[in-house]
């Protein structure tokens, strides 16, 4: 089954095409950047192409169906494409970042569904409406291609009561919906479901901590393939000491300082979320290379930036293995997870009471997805390298079957 991947944001649309049967082939994938100004930039490579040969090349894109089209053309291009007089693509699968309290799983995308997604638009004001300009898009291109919603915060819907309620009166969270929902869900079904398998062992035996350890980073405790606890919350802000977002902070610092610098609303957003974390403490960068390399030439900030980031990691992890009484895994994934040994062996170093055993060699190793701890390690700990969306191509193949019955 053939299934492309639609991940929209506001001035971007990445995608990739993939063949779903047993070996789940990537066949294609591209990205539209700077959608909406006089000229886009357009990205492409297929199976087809040589080995890190692709197409690169100036594109007209006023809008997020343009830039559909941009993509449909090319996948029917002689020279480049894949198809020769008709697009064959069985599902078209789109992230979604935001599902509220209404989707626990993926969905077929209806006249409801797309309702429902407008109306999550007040909680994630910046990913919802380009996610459903996706979905119009892709609509009006690929018209009677079945399309599937799957939501960032689908997988986090397991969390009982008592992890998603805040202290805050309850009547905000019946009229809002201020709630914890948690974001990378995708990303950490995925990488629990791989490190099951690694494991040998059934998903619904294991107790698991995932880190997603990126940009925007994000804790998950998993226990029997369910979450039940997140780091992120209302919106990805809280949690970890993050690239540029502050992660958990005392709420009433938000007053304090609105009063003191005189902030308004978009400037204190700002300030959380834009001019915080790595970026806020180091004075350097929102990357953790430039971060580290700037901690090495002796830069105290760079390192309280980075001390601090790895403390609340351990934190989390500690506080997880106690939410489910016990750890069997704890798996490291996303740009920092997947290549900052330095750091998961920062991380993990006091969690040797629980009985995690690191194998510095295994973690220096160059492979891509592996175990770093000891063979004898109580608890283990893995590397693995996330794939949203292969995630998403086989959540929307199983939708679509599923609705064929
Ligand atoms: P996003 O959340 O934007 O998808 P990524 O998952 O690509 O981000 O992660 C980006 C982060 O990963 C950056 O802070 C970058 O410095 C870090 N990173 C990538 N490679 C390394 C490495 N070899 N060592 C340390 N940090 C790394």
């Amino acid at each position: 089954m053939k299934v492309l991947v639609i991940n929209c944001g506001s001035s971007s649309l990445k995608f990739k095409l993939f063949d779903i049967e047993q070996s789940d082939t990537l066949l294609a994938k591209g990205l539209v950047e700077e959608i909406g100004r006089t000229q886009s930039r357009f990205r492409y490579s297929s199976h087809r192409m040589k080995n890190g040969e692709n197409l690169t090349q100036q594109v007209t894109a006023e809008n997020h169906t343009a830039a559909v089209d941009v993509v449909a053309k090319t996948l029917l291009d002689p020279e480049v494409g894949l198809f020769e007089d008709a697009i064959r693509v069985d599902v078209v699968g789109h992230r979604v970042v935001h599902g509220g309290e209404q989707f626990s799983k993926s969905a077929l995308i209806t006249t409801g569904v797309k309702k429902v997604i407008e109306a999550c638009c007040d909680l994630a004001p910046l990913h919802n409406p380009p996610n459903l300009a996706g979905i119009l898009a892709c609509e009006h291109i690929f018209p009677g291609i079945p399309q599937v919603a799957v939501f960032d915060t689908a997988f986090h819907q397991t969390m009982p009561r008592k992890a998603f309620i805040y202290g805050l009166p309850y009547e905000l969270y019946e009229r809002y919906h201020i709630r914890k929902y948690g974001f990378h869900g995708t990303s950490h079904e995925y990488v629990s479901l791989r490190a099951a398998e690694i494991l040998g062992k059934e998903i619904t035996k294991l107790k698991m901590v995932t880190c997603h350890l990126g940009n925007g980073s994000s804790i998950t405790a998993v226990k029997f393939g369910l979450s039940i606890d997140t780091s992120m919350g209302f919106t990805p802000l809280p949690g970890l000491v993050m690239g540029t977002r502050t992660g958990d902070m005392d709420p009433a610092v938000v007053l304090f300082l609105m009063e003191k610098e005189h902030l308004d609303l978009k400037a204190m957003n700002d300030l959380l979320n834009k001019k915080s974390g790595l970026k806020g403490i180091s004075g350097v960068s929102n990357d953790l290379r430039e971060v580290m390399e700037s901690a090495q030439h002796g830069n105290a900030r760079a390192h309280v930036a980075i001390d601090s980031m790895v403390y609340r990691i351990t934190k989390y992890i500690g506080s997880y293995a106690a939410a489910m009484g016990a750890i069997d895994a704890i798996v490291f994934t996303g740009g920092i997870g997947e290549n900052a040994a330095a750091i998961r062996e920062k991380v993990l170093e006091p969690l040797a009471f629980m009985g995690v055993v690191l194998d510095p060699e295994k973690n220096d190793s160059n492979d891509r997805e592996k175990a770093i701890t000891t063979d004898d390690s109580p608890v283990k700990a893995l590397v693995i390298p996330t794939n949203e969306e292969l995630m998403i191509a086989r959540k929307a193949k199983a939708i679509v079957e599923e609705a064929a019955g």
